[in-house]
């Protein structure tokens, strides 16, 4: 069995302050009782992450579909799936500094790409909404683009062949929610939420989506993978 991870992604904040961000939001999840505030190395396949706090149980109700369609209790996990939570910025990772908290160090790992492994990806135009797939006739051109953002983040535009009008690969978001490109990102291992694209204004959306933006309110990308 693959995993499964569910990322929010903050697609407008700039590289620059993305690090600040990024501290913002780690403080806001120590606060908030989500997370332990210790680094650990052991709990998912990208590194450095934090173990979600056993008394935190918003994520229970964004599991899977909605409770009305769930044939009974039984599929409702009796503790929530998620293993660990991970803060990525674009071009640096976390390690843990000499008075033991969490500090973020230059790293080239990390490019600001959230995007579906297994099974691919597709990406809508902001403009006309036409969707590009990965690796069909026509996605050459978000190949160049995602080859573009690895390289300069704020060079990267793509085209859309239906409409013709050009944007930043940051715009380009997947009503799939299978990929989107930003320089902060909160990613929860171990299962897809669906509760947060298909419950937005529930309380446990909310309460996520507010931890994840802080004073900022604006309304993150999310995307779903299976590594
Ligand atoms: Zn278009």
């Amino acid at each position: 069995m693959g995993n499964r991870n569910t990322s929010l992604v903050d697609t407008d904040i700039s590289r620059v302050l993305a690090p600040k961000g990024a501290h913002g939001l780690y403080e806001r999840l120590v606060a908030g009782g989500v997370i332990f505030p210790e680094l650990r190395d052991d709990l998912s396949l990208t590194g450095a992450a934090f173990a979600l706090r056993d008394d935190f149980r918003c994520l229970d109700d964004l599991e899977g579909p909605g409770s009305s369609q769930r044939p009974s209790d039984s599929t409702k996990p009796k503790r929530t799936r998620i293993t660990a939570i991970d803060i990525s910025v674009t071009g640096y990772g976390w390690r843990t500094g000499s008075n033991g908290r969490p500090e973020l160090v230059v790293h080239s790992s990390n490019n600001g790409l959230f995007m579906n492994f297994d099974g691919g990806f597709t990406v809508n135009c902001p403009s006309c909404r036409s969707a590009v797939e990965l690796g069909t006739d026509g996605s050459e051109g978000l190949y160049d683009a995602l080859d573009a953002w690895c390289q300069d983040p704020d060079s990267s535009q793509l085209r859309c062949m239906s409409c013709n009008a050009s944007a930043p690969l940051s715009a380009w978001q997947s009503d799939n929610h299978e990929f989107a490109a930003g320089h902060l990102g909160l990613t929860l291992w171990g299962e897809h939420l669906l509760g947060v694209v298909e419950r937005p204004s529930g309380a446990s959306t909310k309460l996520l989506k507010s931890l994840f933006s802080g004073s900022d309110g604006g309304d993150p990308a999310v995307v779903f993978c299976n590594i």
